[in-house]
């Protein structure tokens, strides 16, 4: 059995193992895919320390630093599908794995972080990182003076536009509802913005390109049924981000209504020895430095828990 099993290999969840090997704990990462959405990013250019980094190479030195904890113990391709808390406090928390594998430790972090809703469209997967984005804080810099389209009118996508506003060239927003959802101070603040256009009533039905970068996308107006291209050098897709914890359903760890785990302000969970870090949780503000903090956090806590409580 581990003293902690971290449930993922995101950033968190690399975090909180380099904490607790390094406080001796024999740990364990059972991962779907080591190295989490970092797989799917190209330029990363807001990790302090680290000018200039690529997803794929911020995950393989994460692995180095992996390999380098003998206390570690790295399960790739591991899928975790049911968790089975302990009874009682320094009790053993069991993880079932979707291979048949069945984990046991004594403390838990939870890290399997999150995915975009996609949008589902044509264009969409073909020209990701091709002018296709999801995060404004990470690729918003990319598209100064260019101009954009947000899909999504609730609270991300109006933030989204708002922050990108002030970056790019021009901004379109596009909503599918007839009427934006997101807080009335945001929409009032959009709509000051000279450099924005908002489409309501409009289904996004194909991202189009030159076969190397996304050039415009096409709507169809929902109320004349019409169909209209835009000339667009990126699309931002706003439409949720949904957390990993669907297979938490029936354990016991309390979910807010979007499904994120709750987690008070040092990791812990609602279940004594289950701790939980990174974009699977409630915090604010999904990025990767973010997500490192937390994870440390949830180790640090973690530790505190083993010293706290006796192996029961
Ligand atoms: P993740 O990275 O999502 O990792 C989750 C881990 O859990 C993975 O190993 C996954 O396989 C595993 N997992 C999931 N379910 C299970 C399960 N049931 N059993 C076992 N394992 C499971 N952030 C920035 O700060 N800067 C950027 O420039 C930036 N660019 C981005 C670009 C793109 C295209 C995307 C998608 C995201 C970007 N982000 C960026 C956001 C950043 O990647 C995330 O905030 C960060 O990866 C979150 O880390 P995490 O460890 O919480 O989750």
């Amino acid at each position: 059995p581990f003293e902690v099993l971290i449930v993922g290999g995101g950033p968190a969840g690399v975090a909180s193992a380099i904490y607790t090997a390094r406080k001796g704990f024999r740990t364990g990462i059972a991962a779907e895919r080591f190295g989490g959405q970092l797989n799917d990013t190209l330029g990363i250019e807001n990790l302090p320390g680290t000018a200039y980094t690529e997803g794929p190479k911020l995950a393989s030195e994460l692995d180095g630093q992996v390999k380098a904890h003998a206390e570690i113990d790295m399960m790739n391709l591991a899928a975790a599908e049911k968790l089975v808390p302990a009874e009682k406090a320094g009790g053993m928390h069991e993880l079932h794995l979707a291979n048949g594998a069945v984990l046991k430790a004594r403390s838990l972090i939870l890290a399997t972080g999150a995915r975009w809703r996609e949008l589902g469209v044509p264009g969409e997967q073909e020209y990701r990182n091709k002018g296709v984005a999801y995060c404004p804080h990470c690729d918003g810099p990319l598209f100064k003076g260019k101009r954009v389209a947000v899909i999504g009118g609730g609270n991300s996508g109006v933030e989204a536009a708002i922050d990108l506003a002030n970056i790019v060239g021009h901004v379109t927003l596009i909503e599918y509802d007839s009427q934006l959802r997101a807080d009335q101070v945001l929409q009032d603040k959009l709509r000051r913005m000279s450099n924005v256009d908002i489409i309501t009533s409009a289904r996004t039905t194909e991202v189009t390109g030159d076969g190397g970068k996304v050039s415009g996308l096409s709507y169809e107006d929902r109320e004349s049924g019409e169909v209209r291209e835009l000339p667009m050098e990126g699309v931002f897709i706003q439409i949720g981000l949904v957390p990993n914890t669907e297979w938490l359903a029936e354990s016991g760890i309390a979910l807010s209504q979007h499904g994120e785990i709750e987690v008070d302000g040092h990791g812990a969970t609602n279940l004594p020895g289950i701790f939980a870090a990174g974009d699977c949780t409630i915090v604010p503000y999904k990025q990767i430095v973010v997500a490192m903090g937390a994870g440390s956090k949830a180790a640090l806590s973690a530790f505190d828990y083993l010293i706290r409580n006796e192996t029961a």
